[in-house]
């Protein structure tokens, strides 16, 4: 991979990662906004559910952060686009349709078919 895609990988994750953490300020102001008591239960009872959705999200979106400055970390230590499996050059199409990528499409697919073996 040449500087010009890895410049092009960098800007599409760091533009990714302010997607996220936007969003995750978003979420932050509507939790604040529905901290208010609820006379029917039934109302309090669908704004927790609400709540926990969204604290699940949050987490979601903790790993995904994760996931992307580890890719980001990737590009400057020049590992970026390579299998973390075997060693071989992940395809540009891969890594552009999921940037985080880790693993080569044959890897990967030997990761899922193990993972249905084990009836997960
Ligand atoms: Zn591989």
């Amino acid at each position: 991979m040449d500087q010009k895609e890895l410049a092009f990988f960098r800007d599409a994750l760091n533009q990714n990662l302010d997607e996220i953490l936007q969003k995750g300020q978003e979420t932050i102001e509507d939790m604040t906004e529905s901290g208010e008591t609820y006379a029917d239960p039934a109302d309090r009872a669908t704004a927790e559910s609400d709540r926990a959705f969204t604290l699940r999200l949050r987490d979601r979106e903790r790993k995904l952060i994760k996931k992307i400055q580890k890719a980001i970390k990737r590009i400057d230590d020049g590992d970026f686009g390579f299998c973390v499996a075997c060693g071989d050059d992940i395809s540009i199409a891969r890594l552009k349709a999921r940037p985080v990528t880790t693993l080569c499409i044959a890897c990967k697919s030997r990761q899922e078919e193990e993972e249905q073996n084990r009836g997960e």
